[in-house]
């Protein structure tokens, strides 16, 4: 049995880099971009208007001036303004030249073309000075996450198209005799197959491009067939039939296909009977069945496989530390990722039932409390390590 921080180290040398594609910035939201980004204009490109007012060459109170003209965002005034002159102008319309301040239109007493600046005046120009959001030349670094922000980021900075890297295919394989769809009618001995399902969704909040095959059934024959469907497929992920039971074919049927194998056993809780390895083409990890250790294994060692095939740096799921609401007890000799919920004064209760077939415990958990192999017991207000999901 090797580590989980052991056994991730060995994922990252598995995980072969993708390579690239160029796509429209509206589909680049939850992508990579491999290459760094240089703005191509400065923001904003002139000397803009905070605020909806009038543009003053002196803004004090109790002055009154002319209002000779107007500049709108779009549409700016053509000349320049002078001494006892004012200028209608509203916020993002370029700031005419005199001008050094814009009274806010809540400060100014209008009557016809003129106005009063009265001692209502705040302090501020209210003028955003060119290139004071970015310039020219700045750059976004890369591998980067792209998230809502950057996109409008990358947009203001004109560039339409960003290079990213490709999505990882993954073909996900479920084994069991007892498993069927959901929406079909199960036998009396069998369960809906939920593990699918839920690393589907994590694959493809991960940015991952996931796609289910047909389950496998309990036969050399049947996993045979299933494993033959992957084409593709950068990274395979079988689910189940991992451990040493009789029925658990996954590593035998692999290693007939050829899987070179680089571990199988992990010394976490849930999921000890990790696999992983290369086949043919693709990168394999045989995952736990039981739908706790199915869904913790892919936060801890599937997500930053995904993220370092993308190009991110190959790091572990992020922690943080948080207070415990309540005692718990001493930790066994394997790593443990326990079940919890953050209250909201912060602190997190880690659940009592942590058995790795309970789904509806992780539905209502937002942590696992990572608790290191042989920790001694830990005391309410103790802070403890934890990923959040
Ligand atoms: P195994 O690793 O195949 O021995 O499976 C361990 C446990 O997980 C058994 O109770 C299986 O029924 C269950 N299991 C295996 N695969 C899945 C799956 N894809 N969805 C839900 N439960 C599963
Ligand atoms: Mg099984």
């Amino acid at each position: 049995m090797i580590s989980v921080s052991e056994a991730l180290e060995r994922l990252f040398s598995l995980a072969a880099p993708l390579s690239a594609e160029e796509v429209p910035l509206h589909r680049a939201v939850g992508r990579v971009m491999v290459e760094p980004v240089t703005a191509r204009r400065d923001q904003p490109p002139f000397h803009a208007s905070a605020m909806d007012g009038y543009g003053v060459t002196e803004a004090v109170p109790g002055k009154r001036l002319k209002v000779i003209g107007e500049s709108a965002a779009g549409s700016s005034f053509g000349g320049p303004v002078g001494d006892g002159e004012a200028v209608r102008i509203f916020t993002g319309a370029p700031v005419p030249e005199g001008v050094t301040a814009v009274v806010i239109q809540e400060d100014v007493d209008r009557e016809g073309d003129t106005i009063l600046i009265t001692d209502r005046l705040g302090a501020g120009t209210n003028i955003r000075p060119l290139g004071g959001d970015f310039r020219i030349g700045e750059t976004i670094p890369a591998p980067r996450l792209l998230g809502p922000q950057d996109i409008a980021l990358l947009a203001a900075m004109n560039i339409a198209t960003v290079r990213v890297a490709r999505r990882p295919r993954v073909a996900l394989i479920s084994t069991g005799d007892e498993l069927v769809m959901p929406g079909e009618t199960p036998g009396p001995d069998q369960i809906i197959v939920s593990n699918t399902f839920g690393l589907h969704a994590m694959l493809t909040q991960a940015g991952a491009e996931p796609r289910i095959l047909p389950i496998a059934r309990d036969t050399e024959g049947s996993l045979t067939t299933v494993l033959g469907l992957v084409d593709d497929a950068d990274l395979v992920i079988t689910i189940g039939g991992a451990s040493v039971g009789d029925h658990d074919l996954v590593a035998k049927v692999a290693a007939s296909l050829g899987l070179e194998r680089a571990f199988h056993k992990v010394a976490m809780r849930p999921g000890k009977p990790l696999m992983s390895g290369r086949l043919g083409g693709a990168m394999m990890i045989g995952l736990p069945g039981n739908p706790v250790s199915a869904m913790v294994c892919g936060e801890i060692f599937v997500k930053p496989v995904i993220r370092a095939m993308q190009g991110l740096p190959a790091a572990p799921a992020p922690r943080s530390t948080a207070p415990l609401a309540a005692d718990i007890g001493s930790n066994g000799p394997r790593e443990h990722y326990m079940r919890g919920r953050t209250e909201p004064d912060g602190r997190v209760t880690v659940f009592e039932r942590q058995d790795s077939s309970l789904l509806s415990v992780l539905g209502a958990s937002d942590v696992l409390v990572v608790r290191p192999p042989k920790d001694g017991p830990r005391a309410a207000g103790e802070a403890v390590e934890i990923v959040r999901l």
